[in-house]
């Protein structure tokens, strides 16, 4: 039998991979050979802590393969053929890419491969966006709905690895790309880390999810974010263990899942609505007035607005390459509610330094934080950037964390260093705009796009 190529991208791992399981069966006697491609159409987009996360999760992946693993940078509509060429491979191997520019891709490769089929098994997501449709056929447009089908279609079990697995080893792979010293300390990456974090959330972290998980002064969220960007964990995978645990229909158990339906629920959204990605979704909102690109936005992305919670968040984006998601939901509406300045321009900075970027949750997060996307998620409703960090740092020591200048606040006081005579001390910036007046402004625009 031929040989085949297993080519993974969004996927690097071992354990519930359907398209192995694919790859194997269709190699029959004959061998897999495992192939990632560094594109660099995404390489350089990305962060240096985003690289060198990618770069320490192959090299974790080429362990896991049992040093079996091909990484060759180039087009992937050059070097899927290539490869195909040197190992004489009968068929190519993946797991359906459900972005825009993944759809893209697979179809100039799937054209480059000319009689070599490109297979695709799988997907990134428990259920394949696209699947779940309203009885007249037709997309969900709000979340809840969605979610109460997406429960209702239900998930296979994990995939179990396939017990007679060969590789082919008579194929070169380039070194690992070089990356920069990240200057921060990453916690442990690849599969078998992400399985132990995994394992570790569920019996340490899950039961008290619900109560705990919008304080970004507690550790209390999974963190899984970033390795199921990278497909080192598959969805699949935890909502079996979920179904498993203790308490599967607990509190934290039912928000944990939720919290997983909305990654399907944007994934899906997307994929009906490409355009999506970098345009508002709402058609009436799309005259709304923005502002130019402005020193503001600079001062957001260093994170020197003058608002506490808002520039703890931001330091913590560019100095971690993460963020809460309750301080995701504040300052992307700082951003747009109190500055003025279009989402895109802001998700571009997310997409620059997140590490766990993924263009769905990153832009549709973004849409429903400014309004112009799906389910009800009122213009109007505009984060309070002071009230919210009393509210969910009431400790105040997630903003000490990140933000020096205003360590010698004690307690809450931090989160309002103008009412503190020596609050300015340290050299923390007063505030660039006045949130009352400027929530007035948003409200005022938004009118006037609705009219
Ligand atoms: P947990 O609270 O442990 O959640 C478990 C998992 O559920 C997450 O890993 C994630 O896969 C999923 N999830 C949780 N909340 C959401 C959500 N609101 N939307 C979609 N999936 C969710 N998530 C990303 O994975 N990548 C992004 O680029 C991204 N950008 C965002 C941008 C904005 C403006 C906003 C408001 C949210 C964004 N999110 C993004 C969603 C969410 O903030 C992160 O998934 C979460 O903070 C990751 O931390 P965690 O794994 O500890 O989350």
């Amino acid at each position: 039998m031929p040989d085949t190529v297993l080519w993974l991208r969004r996927d690097l791992r071992l354990a519930d991979l359907p398209a192995l399981g694919a790859a194997n069966e269709a190699a029959g006697a004959g061998a897999v050979l495992p192939l990632f491609v560094l594109d660099r159409r995404l390489w350089e987009g990305a962060s240096p802590i985003r690289r060198v996360w990618l770069r320490n999760s192959l090299a974790a992946l080429q362990a896991r393969y049992d040093g079996a693993l091909v990484v060759r940078a180039g087009p992937p509509e050059e070097v899927v053929p290539q490869v195909v060429r040197e190992v004489g491979a009968a068929s190519v191997h993946v797991t359906a890419e459900t972005t825009p520019y993944g759809r893209r891709r697979d179809a100039a490769v799937r054209a480059a491969l000319g009689t070599v089929d490109l297979v695709a098994t799988g997907t990134p997501y428990a259920v394949g966006p696209g699947t779940i449709v309203t009885r007249a056929g037709t997309p969900y447009q709000v979340f809840t709905p969605f979610a109460r089908a997406w429960r209702a279609h239900g998930w296979p079990q994990p995939a179990p690895v396939p017990r007679k697995l060969r590789f082919v080893r008579r194929v070169e792979s380039e070194d690992l790309p070089p990356v920069d010293d990240p200057q921060v300390e990453l916690p442990a990456v690849g599969e078998q880390a992400a399985q132990a974090a995994w394992r570790a959330f569920v019996a340490d972290g899950l039961d008290d999810y619900a109560s705990a998980r919008d304080r970004p002064d507690l550790d209390a969220t999974s963190r899984m974010s970033v390795h199921l960007k990278f497909g080192e964990i598959h969805p699949r995978t935890m909502l079996a263990d979920i179904a498993r645990a203790a308490h599967p229909r607990g509190n934290g158990a039912t928000a944990y899942v939720t919290e997983l339906a909305w990654r399907e629920f944007y994934a899906d959204v997307l994929w009906h609505r490409p355009d999506s990605a970098w345009a508002d979704l709402r058609e009436e909102l799309r005259g709304m007035d923005y502002d130019e690109e402005s020193e503001a936005l600079t001062a957001w992305q260093r994170g020197r607005t003058g608002f506490p919670f808002v520039d703890a968040g931001m330091r913590q984006l560019v100095e971690q390459g993460w963020m809460h998601n309750r301080l995701r939901m504040v300052t992307a509406s700082f951003l747009v509610k109190d500055l003025h300045v279009w989402w895109p321009h802001g998700a571009r900075h997310f997409q620059r330094h997140l590490v766990d970027f993924d263009l769905a949750s990153n832009n549709h997060g973004w849409q429903w934080t400014a309004g112009t996307g799906t389910d009800a998620a009122p213009y109007f409703r505009v984060f309070n950037p002071v009230s919210q960090g009393q509210r969910f740092d009431p400790t105040g020591d997630y903003v000490r964390r990140w933000v020096p200048e205003l360590r010698h606040l004690a307690g809450a006081a931090v989160h309002e260093p103008w009412r503190a005579g020596d609050g300015y001390a340290h050299g923390y910036p007063p505030p660039i705009v006045d949130h009352a007046a400027e929530r007035e402004e948003a409200l005022r625009r938004y009118a006037r796009a609705r009219a």
